[in-house]
């Protein structure tokens, strides 16, 4: 169950920041007093405590290998890395969450390459955490009245239930329930606020599209996964408004988007460093570190997510760091051969327009970039194949890149396969 007190704790907290966080000056001393208080919280003989009286800046970064690799003295539950492990694959391998590994704790493996999964942790007070600083950061605006929120999740957590009160209705939908289930029941719940990954949020739409029914979304916020920039446009323009963003990693709850649309970090909850990865083209790896992740401390840790900084100010004029994009996971980077022979990295990001570019109808796809280099694009609409093959030869003279094969097979996406990744490296 979330903890509503916690909750709303969280809320306030986060409407105190938007509110008096005014310039970058500010949220500095903010955060430095934050990460100390951090740092002083600390349990003796964790991992980071030995960092206690050192300047922060002096902490080494760490990445998911050196955390997990160090998981039973970084988490402060006294759970073992195994046991938390199998612990988690037993719960995913049965569909069976009812489970707690300890009281108002639950473990998750991220959806990461097989040899590299992560076991992540979290506890009643951080999800109440969250939900409120989610709250916090994306309700403000409505018009005033009673708010139902819909908010589909996949169930690899026990912690989310529905939940009341005098302002609110909280309904939680489980992504692994049968699709026609779902939407009877969303139908039925008449929710003001949808909150869902993309994949739901297209079939929701679409739903009510051809049911010819009137759309009850005041708001519509994207999490758990990468919103894309073409799903972003097709979803606003059949609802109508503009669609917010979650951005967030099995890590944490990175950045949410403003009034404008606009992604900024939570700089009021985490630490943002920039690994800076292009500088022309403003793109970094963000290291983070949470101040309020007390399960599993979270502490320059570098993510492998590829970022976009925004040329120019956000007229919001948010002190927070704000982005033009979310550009794909360093590991769906995609290697190509030059002509003479040198080897290029791609970022998922072109990759995505050379499908677009073929023809902007195309809505259903992914792009595998298998262990022999070759391309296997999946479509759910054959009569594309012509023309995405002929993008992408157009592409390859374009780069001066050694043409690779390109095959296709139809698209198939199912909840139950966890994140849809529409660029992907087979490793
Ligand atoms: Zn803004």
């Amino acid at each position: 169950m979330v903890q509503l007190a916690t909750l709303a704790g969280s809320y306030i907290k986060t409407r105190w920041d938007a509110t008096f966080i005014k310039n970058r000056r500010h949220l500095q001393r903010v955060q430095k007093r934050r990460l100390q208080r951090l740092l002083n919280w600390l349990p003796a003989g964790n991992y980071y405590a030995r960092y206690k009286n050192q300047p922060w800046n002096t902490i080494p970064y760490s990445d998911k290998s050196v955390w997990m690799g160090n998981f039973n003295r970084i988490n402060t539950l006294g759970l073992d890395f195994d046991q938390a492990r199998d612990f988690a694959r037993h719960q995913e391998n049965t569909r069976d969450f009812s489970e707690e590994i300890k009281p108002g704790v639950s473990v998750g493996l991220s959806s990461g390459t097989s040899g590299n999964q992560g076991v992540f942790v979290t506890t009643q007070r951080e999800q109440s955490l969250w939900a409120g600083a989610v709250l916090g950061k994306l309700l403000p605006g409505l018009p005033k009245g009673h708010q139902k929120i819909a908010f589909f999740m996949r169930a690899n957590n026990n912690l989310y239930e529905s939940t009341s009160s005098a302002k609110l209705t909280f309904k939680f939908f489980d992504l692994m329930a049968p699709m026609a289930e779902n939407l009877a029941a969303l139908r039925d719940f008449e929710a003001t606020v949808l909150v869902g990954p993309p994949a739901m949020l297209l079939e929701i739409v679409r739903y009510y599209q051809d049911q010819n029914l009137e759309l009850p979304f005041k708001k519509i916020i994207s999490v758990a996964e990468t919103l894309e920039p073409e799903d972003q446009d097709w979803l606003s323009q059949a609802t109508n408004q503009p669609i917010h963003q979650v951005y967030q990693a099995t890590e944490g709850f990175l950045a949410t988007t403003c009034a404008y649309g606009t992604l900024h970090m939570n700089e009021d909850n985490l630490l943002v460093e920039k690994d800076v990865l292009d500088e022309e083209q403003r793109l970094f790896a963000p290291v983070i570190t949470d101040f309020y992740r007390h399960s599993q401390p979270l502490i320059r840790y570098r993510l492998n997510d590829i970022l976009q900084e925004r040329a120019t100010p956000c007229p919001c004029g948010s002190p927070y760091l704000a982005l033009d994009r979310i550009i794909g996971r360093e590991d769906d980077v995609l290697e190509f051969t030059t002509v003479g022979g040198d080897r290029r990295q791609v970022f998922p990001d072109f990759l995505r327009k050379v499908v677009l570019e073929a023809d902007n109808q195309i809505q259903n796809y992914q792009i595998l970039q298998k262990q022999d280099r070759s391309l296997q694009v999946a479509l759910d609409d054959a009569a594309y194949q012509d023309a995405v093959a002929q993008s992408f030869a157009d592409f390859f003279e374009k780069q001066g890149l050694e043409p690779l094969s390109v095959s296709f097979v139809p698209y198939h996406y199912d909840f139950k396969m966890g994140k849809r990744r529409k660029i992907v490296r087979e490793r």
